[in-house]
């Protein structure tokens, strides 16, 4: 037998039914050796797919993988197979859901609502599943052995006492970790306060320290219509890739799936290379063997985000004539976050001031006044100087311009458009009639690969 860490890749020509894509999956488990063996006559399952927004593919794993998923681990033996997935902190918090106010922090979507609409909840129980929200799943406390970034953390039970536990992340870029494939796709098992605080410089350790809880027996990547650009959200755009990959070796295949996104060294990869340095599994692409379609057959070079072809400053500061960056030492996450922040800015006709990042420098007299200044970022709000004594002005005066946290997420998105609502700089309607929109086109796209798909929206 083979020492060396074996990925299988199966490639399939659009259109594909939902016949031709249950056969891939099936193919892709045969060229690792199967379900037999690994699924025992009465084991729980425990399946975690990619289903982080209220979006279908390329945002969320395509339901057909997961449902074939099910139906094999069942055709094995299993018992029970369970489908578990925690929504994106931007889904439950930011994301509009045109049903609810689109002011305050829980306008979004949990995640039982997200599996019901994109069809996974019914595919997964016509196949003999059930599906849980991690919101509702029970969770104890677990000390991470090995945790670098990440020592204790609440992580769902079911997934602990799982007999066979399966990931199925989908084929996506990332504006914060360049990919996101197996490794990161396990961030969804967290609780809410875990998946807020890990969206930091040290995401990619935090990630890998996820998988030190428990790693996944097999992971089945969902890479049919995959995402490029500004992903891994509805910022991206898809391409049609046509590929399952599978794998015991998780880091083995975050390895062969960014090769196959046109990515040469998986290694700059930082969740592969960190999971490669801790032990977790194999990111040297000599020591795996590839089975089935071969890489280079199976390659597209997708478009990275912009911040990983181009330095990050350049798309934040200098870039809107309207606003004015003070921004100090300030991790990725933060200067990120400030390009968003610029961007619903940019679009008020009037001159801000942002203040970003640890002690950052600013002239004796803002050009705005402080109506039109806002403080992003626990850094920025713990500035002291001159800084401290505009934050005390806008304090007694009650402007609340402070976009707090750390990082400043997507609380921080939220808060700025309660403020720019409430200052009539931004109507409620239209951020709901763009967030529709923006959805109907993707919902189009997908429809357009699968004609029996349609959102379950209540
Ligand atoms: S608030 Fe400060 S520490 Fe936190 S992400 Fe921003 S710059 Fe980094």
């Amino acid at each position: 037998m083979s020492e060396k860490a074996r990925v299988a890749i199966v490639r399939g020509e659009f259109p594909l039914s939902t016949a031709q894509i249950e056969g891939m999956v099936e193919r892709s488990l045969d060229l690792i050796g199967g379900l037999a063996g690994r699924i025992a006559r009465g084991d729980h399952v425990v399946i975690k797919p990619n289903l982080f927004a209220p979006y279908p593919p390329p945002v969320s794993v395509d339901r057909r993988v997961i449902a074939a998923t099910v139906r094999l681990a069942r055709e094995a033996g299993a018992a029970k197979v369970t489908v578990i997935e925690g929504v994106s902190v931007g889904t439950l918090m930011k994301r509009v859901n045109p049903e609810r106010s689109v002011c305050g922090a829980s306008r979004g979507y949990g995640s039982a609502e997200v599996m019901k609409m994109l069809g996974v909840k019914k595919a997964v129980e016509d196949a003999g599943g059930e599906v849980l929200g991690v919101e509702d799943a029970e969770k104890v406390l677990v000390d991470i052995e090995g945790g670098m970034a990440l020592h204790r953390v609440f992580y769902p039970k079911v997934v602990l006492e799982a007999d066979c536990f399966i990931n199925i992340p989908a084929m996506k870029t990332h504006t914060m970790t360049m990919v996101t494939l197996g490794l990161k796709n396990l961030q969804g098992l967290l609780d809410e306060k875990g998946r807020y605080f890990a969206h930091r410089d040290d995401l990619d350790q935090h990630m890998v320290d996820i998988g030190k809880i428990r790693l996944p027996d097999l992971t089945i990547l969902d890479g049919l219509i995959a995402m490029e650009g500004m992903g891994a959200g509805e910022g991206g755009s898809p391409v049609e890739m046509g590929l399952i990959l599978a794998s015991s070796d998780p880091v083995a295949l975050d390895c062969v799936a960014s090769q196959c996104m046109g990515i040469e060294n998986p290694l700059v990869v930082g969740t592969t290379r960190i999971a490669n340095h801790d032990g977790l599994g194999c990111g040297n692409p000599f020591l795996i063997e590839v089975a089935g379609t071969g890489i280079q057959q199976a390659r597209k070079k997708l478009t990275l985000p912009i911040n990983y072809t181009q330095p990050l400053e350049s798309i934040v500061s200098g870039v809107y004539p309207n606003i004015d960056l003070y921004i100090g030492g300030a991790c990725q996450t933060c200067w990120l976050m400030a390009a968003m922040v610029e961007a619903s800015l940019s679009k008020v006709p009037e001159r801000f001031s942002l203040i970003v990042g640890i002690d950052p420098k600013v002239p004796p007299k803002l050009r705005t006044d402080l109506e039109h200044t806002f403080f992003l970022g626990e850094c920025a709000l713990a500035a002291t100087g001159e800084l401290r004594e505009i934050r005390n002005e806008m304090q007694l005066k009650g402007i609340d311009h402070f976009l707090g946290g750390c990082p400043p997420y997507e609380q921080a998105l939220v808060k700025l458009e309660d403020v720019l609502i409430a200052r009539g700089s931004l109507k409620e309607e239209d951020l709901i009639h763009k967030a529709v929109e923006h959805r109907e086109r993707f919902f189009d796209y997908y429809r357009s690969h699968d004609s029996t798909w349609e959102p379950e929206i209540s």
